[in-house]
């Protein structure tokens, strides 16, 4: 079905936009500016409810209690249902459902996988959610459907981390389009997908943004907004900076490095699927939704505009050493990096030299040891830890400035964007 669904535009609300009442009555303020329009809304699990249920699986996988903690899941949505004024078995029957479905898998054998396991329960926090901001909005009189995601996206079964399966995604997208055919807005889930023989899968911690690209690149939309809880897409992270500046336009190729280099505005995955198919992506403030935000698209040419910087603490810096004094070659090399892959180390910046080999690392203590353990027999190996690295685009000696004053710089790596640096 090659169609030009340019009328149909994806809006994505995450956790924190759906956390509470107040909340939830904003999201459906949001929706009704835009009345009329077909809009596909991709919605997380409420708050914390992911957090949650990985507890509530930690403690079934290893046969502890935790029917309190289920309980207090319930509970807390419930009581965001009553706030809303969904009261009574009929308004509640969604939600009430979608518990009695999360009691079943509760209920059955705990097998001993447990990445599979841990689908198979977290996938409720977005069905939870889902359930309940349909119910609101149906009660609100706006022309909803509530759609199970998992009947659209297939996805092999790397559990917690499942890969897409185009081809039969998009053979499912119909039942899309078919909803829209009687409502203008169907709500679907976040960060979910299954498998062939209908297995949940998550597709990684934050995947919600993901589900975004997905249902647009299926639908060719016109458009993706993202609502947060900052202006857009900002220069610093403003944990961090209080002197931030939002990036109005950006192009998609910006995006995917400054998400590569840890900047954790949207997910790293969302912006291929989008570009592939040259789809905008507005990111945007629900707190103030008439204001501009930002907008990822084609365009290169404001890239240049504002320096970024993005910051990523807990690093390690390892220099490798051959122990005969010999030269680092392709040889040593190749058996690091096997290593590297073998232990799932991510390299976050890399550097050599005629007789040692340096790479800095997020501090994941288990992994590290294992690393060591099996370089030291050849190899000196030494290491610094509690590093921060810091990643500049479009960088001007103001900023570089600004950001190494007071601190050591171990390492650096300057390109004509790029400028990267270890520090203390
Ligand atoms: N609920 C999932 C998470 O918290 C997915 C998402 O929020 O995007 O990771
Ligand atoms: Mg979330």
């Amino acid at each position: 079905m090659a169609q030009d669904n340019h009328q149909i535009r994806v809006f994505k609300f995450g956790g924190a936009s759906v956390k509470d009442a107040a909340a939830v009555r904003n999201v459906a303020s949001i929706l009704r500016k835009y009345s009329g329009e077909k809009i596909v809304v991709v919605i997380s699990a409420m708050g914390k409810t992911t957090n949650a249920l990985e507890v509530i699986h930690q403690a079934r996988f290893h046969g502890n209690d935790y029917k309190q903690d289920v309980a207090a899941l319930k509970a807390f949505h419930v009581s965001i249902a009553k706030d809303l004024g969904l009261e009574g078995d009929e308004k509640l029957k969604s939600l009430y459902d979608q518990f009695d479905h999360f009691d079943e898998v509760l209920a059955s054998p705990c097998s001993r996988q447990f990445d599979m396991e841990y689908d198979q329960l977290v996938c409720y926090g977005e069905l939870f959610s889902t359930a309940l901001v349909h119910s609101f909005l149906h009660q609100e009189k706006m022309s909803t459907h509530w759609l199970d995601v998992r009947q659209i996206i297939r996805t092999d079964n790397r559990f917690r981390d499942a890969r897409i399966n185009w081809e039969h995604s998009t053979a499912n997208i119909g039942q899309l389009l078919h909803a829209f055919e009687k409502k203008d807005i169907v709500v679907v889930q976040g960060f979910i997908g299954s498998t062939s023989v209908g297995l949940s899968t998550t597709l990684g911690r934050e995947g919600s943004d993901f589900t975004a690209a997905i249902m647009a690149y299926l639908l060719n939309a016109q458009d993706v907004t993202i609502w947060k809880d900052v202006p857009g897409m900002l220069n610093a992270d403003p944990k961090w900076f209080k002197d931030t500046v939002k990036l109005d336009k950006i192009s998609f190729r910006e995006a995917i490095e400054l998400a590569y280099y840890g900047a954790s505005v949207i997910h790293p995955k969302t912006i291929k699927p989008l570009q592939n198919k040259n789809i905008p992506l507005y990111i945007k403030s629900f707190i103030q939704p008439d204001a501009e935000g930002s907008v990822i698209q084609e365009s290169m040419d404001q890239d240049h505009l504002v320096p970024s910087y993005i910051f990523k603490a807990n690093q390690v810096l390892i220099s490798i050493t051959p122990k005969d004094f010999s030269f680092i070659v392709e040889d040593n090399l190749k058996e690091i990096f096997d290593l590297l892959a073998q232990l799932g180390i991510r390299i976050s910046l890399m550097e050599n030299s005629a007789i040692s080999f340096s790479i800095c690392t997020d501090k994941d203590s288990y992994k590290l040891e294992s690393l060591f353990d099996a370089l030291r027999q050849s190899y000196q190996v030494r290491y610094n830890e509690d590093l921060t690295l810091i990643t500049v685009r479009h960088w001007d000696d103001k900023t570089l400035q600004m950001l190494t004053s007071g601190k050591e710089v171990l390492l650096e790596q300057r390109s004509r964007q790029t400028v990267r640096m270890v520090v203390r």
